[in-house]
This record gives C-alpha cells, structure tokens and sequence, in this order.
C-alpha cells in the first residue's frame, strides 16, 4: 500500500484508522452477518449505529437541546435552496458574498425571495472577507465560514442580534470550536471534513422549523425531516456510518479543540514557509487567512503547472488550485 498525501478539498483524505475500522466492517459489521451497505435504515442495528451518530456529533459540538440535528441528502448545494424555501417567508435574506458557494447560495435564493448582498469581494477576486452592511427586518444572514476555493475565514462572526444566522461550514465543520447556539443553520456537505461524499450535516434551531413555503419539496422541509429523524426516505445509511466513524475517532483524539490546535500549527507552518519564499505567494489577505485551504502561486502559471506536476510525482498530488482561479492549494 502506498497511500499519497492528497491535498483535495473534498472529496478528501480520511484518518486512515476512519478507514482502517471500515475495512475491518465492510463484509460483516458486529454478529449481524452483514455489510451496513446491506443494511435496512429502519432496523435495529442501523438505528443503533445512527443514533451514536448523532449523539456522538452533539457531543464534539457541544449542540444545545433546542437544536434538530440531521443528516440530508443534495449536498450543500441542496441546502442553498432548502434554507430559503424555509427560512424566507416571502421576506428578505442578507447573504454575504464571500466566495464562490457563497455566491452560489445566494442565486439559489434569489428563487424564493429577495435576496440582498450585504456585502461583498467578488470584485477583488474573492481574497477577503468583505465587510458588510446587515438589514434589520432580514429574516435570517447567510454566511460561509470557509471559502473552500479562495482560502478564507471568518476570523469573528457576524452580529445578527435576533436575526438568526445560517452558515455553510462544509470545508471548515469540526475543524475548530464553533458555539452553536449563535446559529439559526448550520449545513455542511459531510465530504470535506467527515466521510465520503452524499450526505449533509444539518444542525437547525428548532424555533425556526415549519414556516416552509409550500412549495418545499418534503424531502428538503426542515420540519418534515427532523419529525422524521432524517428517515423520510432512506438516508445515506454508509456515509452516515462513516461519519460516525470520523466522529468516534475526533472524540478519541481530544475533540475539536485539540484539533483546532493542531489546525492552527499546520496552517501555520506552510503559511509561515510561503510568506518567507521567494518563488511562492499567499493569495488571500492574511488577515482571513483559511486554515482549511492554504492558496497560493509562483506568479507564473508555467511555473505553477511545473511544480504541481513535480509535487505529485513526489506523492504530494491535488494541489492545482481550484479551475476558476488556477495556481495552487493545499486543502489540509
Ligand atoms: C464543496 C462546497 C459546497 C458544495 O457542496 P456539494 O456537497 O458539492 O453541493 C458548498 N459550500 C462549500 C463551502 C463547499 O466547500
């Protein structure tokens, strides 16, 4: 076996002990003589794995009751309608463009209500967090916590006051402490940070349930799939399972805190090498710097496209940047 240091976003790598106890599970989990691939989502051996689930995320993010949490299918790129189809109520919404998804969410939006960029970076390429400008009587702000394919971060949330906040933390979810009771929405496609692709975080204040315009399809009703567990229809039964199992193994390892920590010092050594070459550039303001996803370039596409070739050859693979900006990332 030679496994290569993969350095893609998402789908991305996972703990190889994730893996390992995967393996080990794959033909026949517990006595049950077979594969949770081969499972019934309503039996009893599922429910079970499903239930440590979700009492295993609660725990490593310190969810408050009052709080649904779910496991969706559509990717986060299903929540960016689900959110307004729910929380819009024929009002208005504030979504901060910082990035690509962000961007992304709010055009989705645009669908079922109006939609007001309170503020935004697309002009400078998306390199900073912009500053932003909130409405009062918006009915809830949109956020992305992390913008996967510039390389940025909130380094302090937005004050919404009563006005609830949603945030698309799927390439930063687990990666440092959050406090949950500042949210209204959580999502976060699980293959970034969690399991492979095909199923979606969903942490969602319960308050804020049941006001769907009617038009939801029942699968994407907050309310219809937290009164349903997130069994409306069959889940992503395996990819739930491995979450579960990435959750056992953050727990393991000293929760999100220890690995906040370990984020911080990682960042910090390529930012630290990057800021000190003299071939290599950060792209992002260093003030928002991700710590997720480390962007930068030489000045030179060629030379860019060199040293990615060359990277790869040395087993560091999947550091080309993402197609819409080009040079490189390290999603770590
Ligand atoms: C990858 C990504 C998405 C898209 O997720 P899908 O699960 O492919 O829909 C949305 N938002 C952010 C921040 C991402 O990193």
């Amino acid at each position: 076996m030679n496994r290569v240091y993969n350095f893609a976003p998402g789908p991305s790598m996972l703990p190889l002990e994730v893996l390992e106890k995967v393996q080990s599970e794959l033909l026949c989990y517990g006595s049950t003589g077979m594969s949770v691939m081969e499972m019934s989502h309503r039996s009893k051996m599922y429910l079970e794995i499903f239930d440590k689930t979700v009492a295993d995320l609660k725990k490593l993010m310190n969810v408050p009751d009052g709080y649904k949490i779910m496991f969706v299918q559509g990717g986060a790129t299903a929540m960016f309608a689900a959110v307004a189809m729910n929380l819009m109520q024929g009002g208005k919404a504030d979504y901060i463009d910082s990035g690509n998804f962000a961007h992304n969410a709010l055009v989705e939006a645009q669908k079922y209500g109006e939609v007001v960029i309170a503020g935004s970076s697309r002009a400078d390429n998306y390199t900073y967090i912009p500053a932003y400008t909130l409405s009062p009587d918006a009915k809830y702000v949109h956020i992305t916590t992390n913008n996967t394919i510039y390389g940025t971060r909130y380094t302090q949330l937005p004050d919404t006051g009563n006005v609830p906040l949603v945030a698309d933390m799927s390439s930063n979810i687990l990666s440092e402490v959050y406090d949950v009771s500042k949210f209204g929405v959580i999502y976060a496609g699980a293959q970034k940070n969690v399991a492979p692709a095909g199923c979606v975080i969903l942490i969602v204040r319960e308050d804020l349930m049941g006001n769907e315009l009617p038009c939801t399809p029942k699968v994407m009703s907050f309310k219809k799939m937290a009164d349903a567990d997130s069994m409306l229809n069959t889940p992503n039964c395996f990819g739930i399972y491995v979450a579960g199992k990435t959750f056992e193994w953050l727990l393991a390892n000293g929760g999100v805190e220890a690995m906040e920590k370990i984020n911080i010092e990682k960042a910090k050594l390529l930012y630290d090498f990057l800021d000190e070459s003299a071939l290599f550039k950060g792209t992002a303001r260093a003030a928002d710097r991700s710590r997720m996803n480390v962007t930068f370039i030489t000045g030179d596409a060629d030379l860019d496209a060199k040293f990615v070739k060359e990277a790869a050859a040395q087993g560091l693979v999947n550091l080309k940047g993402h197609r819409i900006v080009g040079g490189m990332r390290a999603s770590i």
